[in-house]
Formats: structure tokens, C-alpha cells, sequence
């Protein structure tokens, strides 16, 4: 679904992403992990067309997408929940969840979707008519991955989810995840700065240091052993 080969992408003169090669294929949960500044943020924006690479490819849906617009992106179906999950915080929960809908024409199945995706988060239709801004760190995190669902996206790409949430509130983050990738077939690119917990969840890793992509692989054979941890540090091998 995603293929990015040889992705160079930066600030002016800083090159932050040097030589990114990855994938995501339909149906899969995708994370890349890497410590503070290493391009995590850099990545996704440039997948999502808030920035232009410098060289190299992304192919999404077999077309080639590199530098397209994020609002034509959105429509081809791949969405970015960006970091601090800018949600209108004095609009209500409804108001956010419609604008999530915004555009579409098919309003039984939006219904139907509006619908699912307050099943999938119960406290969403409890906060219904109350104010975003009012929800707690967690709250507003699915509040803003509901409005994506909403958006209809073949792709979603999440900015850090588990940033400021308590552990067994990363732990009901992930757990709807988990959900809309095992019910809906959600495909799901997401980013995390912390390696805790993501091997449950993800099918497949990569781990991103200093523009580089040093491992990858799936999550089960990253499980249990220390090649993940010494990846994410940088620990020489051996
Ligand atoms: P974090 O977990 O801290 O968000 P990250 O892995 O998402 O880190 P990026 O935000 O992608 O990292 O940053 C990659 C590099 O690009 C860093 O060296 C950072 O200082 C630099 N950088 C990020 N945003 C900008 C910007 N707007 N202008 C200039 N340099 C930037």
C-alpha cells in the first residue's frame, strides 16, 4: 500500500531523513520507533505532503505521491494524526467527529461509521455534547483518531499516541487500536519514542537513529531478545 524507497527529506541545510527505505502493506500495524530527533516526526510529515522530500520515492497506491498536497492526500485516503492531536478544543466532541466527516456525501454510512467509531470509544458518546478541550490527554488522543477514522483513510499514520498518557491509558489507546485494525482492517503507520509495550501490537518495527533506518523486522522476532533495545540506543554489536 505504502512503498518509500531512499527518502531524503529535511530543514534547509539539516538532512533529517537519509536514505529511508520502508513499507506498509494493506492490513498491517507498521511502527517506527526511534529516540528524540532522530526524524520520526520529519517521516510522517513528508509521507502526509506537509513537506517536500529532497530525493527518493513514495508510492501509495502505486502512484507516485511525493510532494502532493496533504488535502489531496487525504482524499486518496491517507490521513496523519499529527503530534499534541490537534483537536478544536473549544468545539464539542460532536463538532470535532463531524468535521471528521466533512466532505462526504455518504451520509447513511457515515452514520453507521459515527456509529462504530463511538463504540469503539465508549467515552467519546459519554462526552458527546461536552467540550473537547474539557476531555483528558487520552480522551482527546481517540477523539482525534476517530475524527481519521471518519475521514474514510485507507492509511492512517499516528504521531506518537502514547505522548503524556498515563500507562493503562496508552494501554486502552492501543487497545482500540488493536480493535480497528482486527475488526475494520484498519492499516496503521504509527510512530512512538517509546519502545514499551509497541511489540504487542505492532506486526511489523523499524528502528530510525539519526535520519537512519538501523533495524527492521517483525515484531515477533524482535520480541524477547535485545537487538531492538541495542538498535534503539545504538550499542555496538557483539
Ligand atoms: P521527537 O520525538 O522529539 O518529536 P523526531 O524523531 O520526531 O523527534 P523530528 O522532529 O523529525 O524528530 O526531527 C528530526 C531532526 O530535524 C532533528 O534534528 C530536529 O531538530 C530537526 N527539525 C525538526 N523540525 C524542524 C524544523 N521545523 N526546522 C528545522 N529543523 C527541524
Amino acid at each position: 500500500m505504502l512503498t518509500i524507497t531512499d527518502l531524503t527529506a529535511g530543514y534547509g541545510r539539516l538532512t533529517a531523513l537519509k536514505g529511508i527505505d520502508l513499507t506498509v502493506a494493506k492490513g498491517e500495524i507498521v511502527f517506527v520507533v526511534g529516540p528524540n530527533g532522530a526524524g520520526k516526526s520529519t517521516l510522517l510529515k513528508t509521507v502526509a505532503g506537509l513537506m517536500t522530500p529532497f530525493s527518493g520515492s513514495i508510492r501509495f497506491h502505486h502512484a507516485d505521491i511525493a510532494g502532493m498536497a496533504p488535502e489531496k492526500l487525504s482524499r486518496e485516503g491517507l490521513v496523519l494524526v499529527p503530534e499534541g492531536r490537534s483537536i478544536f478544543r473549544t468545539l464539542t466532541v460532536e463538532e470535532n467527529l463531524a468535521l471528521g466527516g466533512m466532505g462526504r456525501r455518504d451520509r447513511d454510512v457515515l452514520e453507521s461509521d459515527l456509529e462504530a467509531v463511538l463504540t469503539t470509544f465508549p467515552i467519546l458518546r459519554s462526552r458527546y455534547r461536552g467540550v473537547a478541550g474539557h476531555l483528558s490527554g487520552g480522551e482527546q488522543q481517540q477523539l482525534a483518531i476517530a475524527r481519521a477514522i471518519l475521514q474514510q483513510p485507507a492509511l492512517i499514520m499516528i504521531d506518537e499516541p502514547s505522548l503524556g498518557l498515563a500507562p493503562l491509558v496508552i494501554d486502552q489507546v492501543y487497545e482500540s487500536l488493536r480493535a480497528l485494525n482486527r475488526e475494520n482492517g484498519m492499516t496503521l503507520l504509527i510512530v512512538e519514542q517509546s519502545t514499551a509495550r509497541i511489540l504487542d501490537l505492532a506486526d511489523r518495527v523499524y528502528v530510525l537513529r539519526n535520519g537512519h533506518i538501523v533495524l527492521s523486522g517483525p515484531a515477533a522476532e524482535l520480541a524477547g531478545g535485545r537487538q531492538l533495545e541495542e538498535a534503539y540506543f545504538g550499542y555496538e554489536a557483539g
